[in-house]
This record gives C-alpha cells, structure tokens and sequence, in this order.
C-alpha cells in the first residue's frame, strides 16, 4: 500500500515540530498539521512569554535593591502596552522561526485542524483526507476551569498575555506550577494579587520544605496567599457589590476588564469557602489542563485514552492502534517542554531509524519559576523517607547579595541521600536562578553521584551555591 506521507504530524509544538523535522532529516516523507499559530503552548502561550513575563517582573524588585546598593533611581512605571508589542513581536519571530525550520527541512506544513479518520488516514478542516502510513498525535493540552457558578468570568494563562490592560487586582486559583508562577509575575508587576489554593500548601508534589519556603517568600513580597481556600461562586459585581471596595481593588473609573468574550463588568464578585466575599478585577484559573483529544475521532479507531482523556501509549509512545503514536501533554506523562521533544526524538529513532528507543522519564530536573525560584530534581525527602534511610543535607541562609540590599528572603539548598548507597537521591534549590542551577546539579544526580562527590568538589567562592558541597553534618537522618 502507498501512502501520501511517511509520517503526518498533528500539532505544531515543540514535540511534534521536533519529531517532524527530525524523521524528514532521515528521509522521511513528512507532513505537520497545526490549528492554531506554530510553536504550542511552549512558544505561543506558555514557558516563552511566561519567562519573559518573569523577567519584566524582576525589575521592580531590582530597582529597589538598586538604591540599596547607592544606584540614584527615580520610581518608574510598567508599561504593560510597550511590554505586550515586544511581546507580541518576539512571538511571532520565533513561530516565523520554527516555520521556517519545518520548511527547511522539507515537511510540508497545513494550517489546518487535523482530525484521525482511520489508522492510516487524517481529515483536514477542509475536507481533504490524507494517508500516511504512521501518525503522530502531538496535539498538546489546554487549561481547565472548575466547575462553579460564573466560572466563565475568569480567564486561565491562555489568555493572560492577551490583556489589553493589566488589572488592578486578580485573584489566582490554583496552587500548581501556573497558579504561583502568575501569582509572582502579577505581583511583580505592580497588580494587587490574591492566591486561593484549596490544600494545605502550593506546589503539591515537591519537596515539603522547599514548598513552604517558596510560599512564605511569596508572601513576603506581597501576594495574598490563601491557603485551604476555594471559590464557591462569582458573578459580574453589581454597583452594590462596589460600594466600600477600596478604590485599588478596581479597574481606573471602574472601567470593565477588557477580555474579549470575557463578560467582566465592573469586576468580578466572588465568594470564597470561607465566607468572604470580594471584588477583583480579574479572575485568573490555573486549576490544571486536559489533554487535546475531544472530537480527534481517536477512540472509535481503538486508541485507548485515559481517565482525564490522555492518551494512553507504552514506553515507545506507541497508541494501540500500530501506526498511531502520541507524544507531548496530549499522552500526559509528564507535561514539560523537554520530555515532548525526547519522546519525539525517541519516536523517531525507534519508527525511522530502526533502533528502539523508550524514553527515559526519571530524574528529569525542573523548575518553577516563581518569586523565589524552585529547582528540583530526584526525590523530595518526604518520598525518599519511604523508601529507606535517608540523610537530609540542608542549608537556608539570607545570601550576600539579599543580605546588603536588606531583604529578608532566604534560600534554600537541600540534598537527599540514601543512607546505604551514599547516593544524592534529590536536590532542591530555593534561590535567584535555581532554574539554572538545578540544570548543573541535574548532570551529577543523573549520573548517580555520592554525597562524597559533591564533597569532593571544592566550591566556588562566594556563591551561593557553594553550599551544595560544603553541608558536612546532615540536619537529620529519616
Ligand atoms: P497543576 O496540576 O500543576 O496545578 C493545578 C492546580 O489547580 C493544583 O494546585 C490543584 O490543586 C488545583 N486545582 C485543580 N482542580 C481544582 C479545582 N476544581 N478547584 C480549585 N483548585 C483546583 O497544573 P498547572 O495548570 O499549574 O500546570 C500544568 C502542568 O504544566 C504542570 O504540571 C507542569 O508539568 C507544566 N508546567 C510547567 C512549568 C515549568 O516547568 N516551570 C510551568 C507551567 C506549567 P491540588 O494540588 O489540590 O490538586
């Protein structure tokens, strides 16, 4: 049987952009269709503008410790408008960018929405059917929004950097990587921001302490965080619901929140769990995401899909259906823009270049980039307790540079070891740039490094991150 393509590629991410452009560098006969702008979540709504979001937040608190440091500096404004053009342009440069790198590379691209006909066929929106004898589903996930009287109000992290204005004030659900991630940009950027997070402490999954420490950092540099809190219902505030709201929790002269589509008003009333009831301007869900599969036609051909609708393939990313492979958010393993872009290239190393590859998804390093910044990577203590003796290696001190500007946040360096096998289990970095450094520390853990490896590495001076090899007596031992 002759296929119109090799390979036919549904979603233009990182990973399906990956594994297209690789399998046709091997020779293959590639085509890659995307519904939307070429990049995904990475580039077009996610870690790109996010990180540059971070960045722009970071100045207010550097100017600050600017004057601190004998810099004569006047207070300066954010200019959400400037911001957002650059914005807006530096996306569209590297969606131009990654086209370009598809054509370059021979795959034939169609702006379309793909959906699976039979196991070797796609539809395109516009009605033309296409064979290809393997596909690869690489249609990533979206934000998902409870369930709640007026949930439609609020906006989630699709949305965000689309705001023609920057609220005065917003409240954040959620207390995963988005919800904290925002909850620092937006505090940063001078908006009034209050966090309700329904457990016990934000960030569930990493290290206890490293949590609690990001948390209180969080709270230290002004987002009013909620703990053990939810929203039960919201509505748009009516002129009653404004009466006695303090002129900050507003749009300027109670202007709506422009959201397209977003029936704002004059800013959203919301009940909590608790029983309180206040205005925002804004309402921002990052209460997880879902992974893109509704209407793909992918069930009825027996690909089996998961609970929350992932879908499910084995360690070579392979559906049960043969020749239908799935990579990225949309297999829900572990939603990071690097791992889609292995479980691609491994997908192509196993389907075009004869050589059976499964992806490796342990100890894959991490970071939140909240304000204070978390890295990770291994096990957190609480995970490592359980499964032997352990010795915990921990240092939280107020570092040199935060010291002399007189701001209270600590950092925190903190090693697991195993007990029998001397092996660094997990690292956790609660820092400026933790991102970067966790990448470095990622290398050793990965390789299986002793405690007495990084012992014997003589530290760098002065950083902070000399702590890592200079914690000589464990805090505890579980
Ligand atoms: P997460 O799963 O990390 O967080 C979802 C949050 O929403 C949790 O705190 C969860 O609470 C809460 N939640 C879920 N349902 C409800 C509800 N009905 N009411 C109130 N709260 C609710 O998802 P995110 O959307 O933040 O991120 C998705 C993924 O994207 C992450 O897992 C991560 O892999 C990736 N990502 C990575 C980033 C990075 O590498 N820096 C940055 C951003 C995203 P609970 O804990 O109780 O379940």
């Amino acid at each position: 049987m002759t296929f119109d393509y090799d390979l036919f590629v549904i979603g233009g991410g990182s990973g399906g952009v990956r594994a297209g452009r690789v399998a046709a560098a091997n020779g293959a006969k590639v085509a890659l269709a995307e519904e939307f702008r070429m990049g995904g979540t990475c580039v077009i709504r996610g870690c790109v503008p996010k990180k540059l979001m971070v960045f722009a937040s970071g100045y207010s608190e550097m100017f600050e410790d600017a004057r601190s440091y004998g810099w004569d500096l006047d207070d300066g404004d954010f200019d959400w408008s400037r911001f957002r053009r650059k914005l807006d342009a530096e996306l569209e440069r590297l969606e131009g960018i990654y086209r370009k790198l598809l054509k370059g590379s021979n795959v034939e691209i169609f702006d379309a929405r793909a959906t699976v006909k039979d196991a070797h066929t796609v539809t395109l929106s516009t009605g033309q059917d296409i064979t290809a004898k393997h596909i690869l589903v690489a249609t990533g996930g979206r934000p998902v929004v409870p369930d709640m009287p007026g949930a439609e109000l609020g906006i989630t992290s699709n949305e965000i950097f689309n705001l023609e204005e920057l609220p005065k004030s917003i409240l954040i659900v959620g207390g995963g990587y988005i919800a904290s991630e925002f909850a620092g940009i937006l505090n940063g950027l001078g908006v009034k921001v209050t966090q309700f997070y329904r457990g016990a402490q934000i960030l569930r999954g990493f290290d206890d302490e490293a949590r609690g420490l990001v948390a209180e950092g969080m709270r230290a540099k002004g987002v009013d965080l909620h703990l053990g809190t939810n929203v039960v219902e919201m509505r748009a505030a009516t002129e009653d619901d404004l009466k006695g709201v303090d002129g900050g929790t507003l749009m300027d002269g109670g202007k709506p929140a422009p959201m397209p589509g977003k029936a704002a008003g004059h800013g959203i009333w919301v009940k909590a769990t608790n029983g309180n009831e206040q205005v925002y301007d804004q309402v921002m869900f990052a209460t997880g995401r879902a992974p893109n599969t509704d209407g793909m036609g992918l069930e009825s051909l027996g690909v089996a899909l998961g609970r929350k609708g992932e879908i499910v393939v084995d360690e070579y990313s392979q559906t049960k259906v043969p020749s239908i492979y799935a990579i990225g958010d949309v297999t829900d393993r572990v939603q990071l823009t690097p791992v889609a872009i292995r479980e691609g290239m491994a997908f192509v190393e196993t389907v075009f270049k004869g050589n059976p590859t499964p992806v490796d998804h342990e100890l894959i390093p991490s970071a939140v980039f909240t304000q204070p910044e978390l890295g990770t990577v291994g096990l957190t203590e609480e995970q490592a307790a359980e499964q032997g003796p352990i010795e915990v290696y921990c240092s939280s001190f107020k570092p040199m540079n935060h010291s002399f500007a007189g701001r209270e946040d600590r950092v925190l360096m903190k090693l697991i070891v195993c007990a029998d096998t001397r092996k660094v289990l997990g690292c956790h970095i609660v820092s400026d740039h933790a991102g970067e450094l966790i990448q470095l520390v990622g290398i050793a853990v990965k390789m299986g490094a002793t405690k007495e490896d990084f012992d014997r590495t003589v530290a760098v001076h002065p950083t902070m991150a000399e702590e890592l090899v200079t914690m000589k007596e464990p805090v505890r031992t579980a």
